[in-house]
């Protein structure tokens, strides 16, 4: 429980760094130059309004300076990405392999906005995040692939190498191929490289079984609330872009958390 609530300060601390990427990184701004100001005045942020949830919360929402509304995605982006980092210690326990899924987690929650927001994917993190997948599967072996069940003799930090390989290769070829699909249909450009990238890196730390599964609950998620979202708002179908990364992101942390629970759940439908 203690590592558990070390995992979540940790995460409120990570999550405020990542809202201001979550802002900068797709107006081309450094993340690190100048400090923490607000957006709308420009003026500083003082450490003691920094507190991520907190500060929001005493502040009313509202800038010191110049009053402002703070957008609600900052205290809900650091509180979430506390939540997922007490979940992956919960999950996992304090090693190697929580850790990674942190990572992964943090990763998909900050491209969830940035896309949602802005509809880009900024290629730090899903080009740096295809490397850094790639890395820790060398590193942190997953048990149980396919792939160690045909071919035995191959190790396991090989074969999971290789089968995160695999899922970035074959989750960009699918996503390809989806786009292709979707643009013939629409007779317009519907999903952009930035998804591509983005399932690649969803392979680099899912594998084969879990990027395939990411596309396909992606999509279905998308499908649904993206069809209910344009029925509440009364957006017209063919002017609205669905934030496909958004609802890719949101089912790779379903699959990478809750993956074998889904399973079981779908499996129960089978005859
Ligand atoms: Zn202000």
């Amino acid at each position: 429980m203690l590592e558990a609530a070390l995992a979540a300060l940790f995460g409120l601390l990570i999550g405020s760094f990542l809202n201001v990427c979550i802002h900068r990184m797709p107006r081309d701004e450094s993340i690190v130059w100048p400090g923490s100001r607000c957006p709308s005045c420009r003026h500083p942020i003082a450490h003691y309004d920094n507190i991520p949830v907190v500060s929001w919360l005493l502040l009313r929402a509202r800038c010191r300076h110049c009053f402002t509304l703070i957008h609600w995605r900052y205290p809900l982006m650091e509180a979430l990405t506390a939540a997922l980092f007490a979940l992956a210690v919960l999950t996992w326990g304090p090693t190697a392999e929580a850790l990674k899924y942190m990572i992964f987690s943090a990763l998909c929650a900050a491209m969830f906005f940035t896309d949602l927001e802005t509809r880009i994917l900024p290629d730090e993190f899903t080009l740096g995040g295809l490397y850094a997948g790639l890395a820790l599967s060398a590193t942190i072996p997953r048990k149980g692939l396919l792939l160690s069940i045909l071919a035995p003799s191959i190790s396991p930090p090989l074969a999971t190498l290789l089968d995160s390989a695999l899922g970035a290769a074959f989750g960009a070829g699918l996503l390809w191929l989806i786009a292709k699909l979707y643009s013939e249909v629409r007779g317009r450009e519907g999903l952009g490289f930035g998804d591509i990238k983005l399932v690649a890196m969803l392979g680099a730390f899912l594998g084969l079984a879990g990027a395939m599964a990411a596309i396909l609950v992606g999509c279905v998620l998308g499908s649904v609330l993206g069809l209910a979202w344009i029925w509440l708002r009364q957006h017209t179908a063919r002017n609205y872009e669905l934030p496909l990364g958004s609802f890719l992101a949101m089912a790779a942390v379903l699959i990478a958390f809750q993956g074998e629970g889904l399973l079981r759940w779908y499996l129960r439908f089978a005859p």
